[in-house]
């Protein structure tokens, strides 16, 4: 039962409402609609298109009271955290349907390949796409795929995950409520296990995933057979190096901001922290100190700052990683375990001396348990980052931002950044490499994933 369409409140584990998955017939009837749909859609300007989704950003901020507490409620986010996903989703939405038309406009080729005449690179949609989306940003998951594609003029089928139905009725809702026309956004419940279906169907012309690896490898291999498009947002282990103590205690805080953001439920969360001889004693110290400060408590309540996870089965894996590690023989300088408390959650965690027999060195952990390394030059440092079959995020603190850069350049990521940890913004592209997926949501790059770029050669 536990794949049922259910919110279940991760603080006090009372399941509040079910849903029924749709039949077959009715999914077949929804991507016909979308199917249908798409040459209207597809026929009106970008600039139209774009007045929709701008116009769904600012409902969403005016709704920003109730999204955050539909979030608390079926996730267990903190609910400033809530609040702050609202705004930037809604901050996606807008820039897309104001930027989204000009990112999208033809571009001349020339002169280099075309030596007489012209030609031009045109961005046209390609139909129907399939968003399987996590429960651990309801709304800006959706956000970051559906505006830019609305824009570009595709039509979407949006299976949301299993454990936050109600964010995604009230996405559907939203959309329609902007004027965007029916069975241009669908909201779909599904279960993971029948996506596969979805993709086989001719209608369906690509998919993006965000999730586990697990589920990615699943659609990655149906849409492969199938021919189809697919982008893999998967998960990430993202090295956070430290190469000196510059301004330690910025340092301290942007680490445990990267770790215990969201509660660590988030991909590009600062995973394995990896620090230089000389910083590390002084790191370690500062970070335990900042992580056992959190309150645990109710989500809603504004002065909790540790939350649960997002579910039971959540909190038992993290517990298992831990303890894995502890019996190979890590240390363990704070938590370990389970508060004596209701509800998903886990201790604020800190580990070190982890080594590779351990799940902890291998594993993303989805939670608030951070490793910390300690390696004698960059070099140490590089080679130990790039050891994680993952490839999403990445971050260096350094007090001269060229050796950052240094570091940066050498490490195996989709994104960098120095003296600031991992983060999404509406205008940067986001996706990774190696097992954390392939092509980038978001950004110019983002934007035409799920483009036919056309070439137009005039004679
Ligand atoms: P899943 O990958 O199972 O869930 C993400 C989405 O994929 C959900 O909509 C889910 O649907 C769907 N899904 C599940 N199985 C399949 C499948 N075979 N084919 C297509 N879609 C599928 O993540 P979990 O919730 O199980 O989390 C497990 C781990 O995944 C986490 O601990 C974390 O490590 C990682 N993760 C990473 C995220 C990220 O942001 N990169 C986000 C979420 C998880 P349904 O809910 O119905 O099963």
């Amino acid at each position: 039962q536990g794949s049922s369409i259910a919110t279940v409140n991760p603080y006090t584990g009372e399941r509040v409402r079910e849903f029924p998955a749709l039949s077959t017939e009715d999914v077949g009837r929804a991507i016909d609609a979308a199917h249908c749909s798409f040459p209207n859609w597809r026929a009106r300007s970008t600039a139209d298109r774009g007045a929709l989704v701008q116009r769904a950003g600012r409902l969403m901020r005016e709704r920003k009271e109730e999204l955050a507490h539909l979030l608390t409620l079926e996730v267990g986010k903190l609910i400033d955290s809530s609040r702050a996903e609202v705004d930037l989703a809604s901050d996606i939405l807008t820039y897309y349907g104001e930027h989204g038309p000009e990112l999208l406009e033809e571009r001349p080729l020339r002169p280099l390949s075309v030596p007489e005449g012209t030609a031009v690179l045109v961005n046209e949609p390609l139909g129907v796409l399939l968003g399987v989306m996590p429960w651990n940003f309801p709304l800006y998951q959706v956000a970051r795929f559906a505006g830019p594609n609305l824009v570009l003029g595709n039509t979407i089928l949006l299976k949301h995950a299993s454990s936050c139905p109600q964010s995604a009725l009230a996405l559907e809702q939203l959309f329609t409520d902007a004027g965007v026309p029916s069975g241009v956004y669908t909201n779909l419940f599904v279960r993971g296990r029948d996506v596969g279906k979805i993709i086989d169907d001719s209608r369906v012309q690509g998919a993006s995933l965000t999730g586990s690896e697990r589920a990615g490898v699943s659609l990655g291999e149906i849409a492969g057979r199938n021919v189809k498009k697919s982008v893999l947002e998967l998960g990430g282990s993202d090295p956070f190096v430290v190469l000196d103590g510059h301004n330690l205690e910025r340092t301290v805080y942007a680490a445990f901001l990267g770790r215990m953001g969201n509660m660590g439920q988030c991909c590009v969360a600062a995973k394995r922290f990896i620090a230089l001889a000389e910083v590390y004693d002084a790191f370690v110290t500062g970070l335990r100190d900042r992580m056992s400060e959190v309150q645990p408590g109710d989500p809603v309540d504004p002065a909790t700052t540790l939350g649960p996870l997002s579910s039971e089965a959540a909190a038992e894996l993290l517990v298992e990683q831990v303890r894995d590690a502890v019996d190979k023989g890590a240390t363990v300088v704070l938590g370990g375990g389970r508060p004596d408390l209701p509800g998903a959650f886990v201790e604020p965690t800190l580990l070190t001396d982890v080594t590779p027999d351990m799940r902890a060195y291998r594993e993303e952990l989805f939670g608030p348990v951070a490793t910390v390394y300690r390696v004698a030059d960059e070099d140490e440092a590089v080679a130990l980052a790039n050891t994680s079959p993952y490839g999403l995020g990445g971050a260096v603190f350094a007090a001269d931002p060229e050796r950052a850069r240094g570091v940066a350049d050498r490490l195996e990521a989709g994104m960098v950044w120095i003296n600031h940890p991992t983060a999404s913004r509406p205008e940067l592209p986001f996706g990774g490499i190696k097992r954390s997926g392939y092509g980038r949501e978001l950004g110019d790059v983002g934007i035409v994933e799920f483009a036919n770029r056309k070439l137009v050669r005039y004679v």
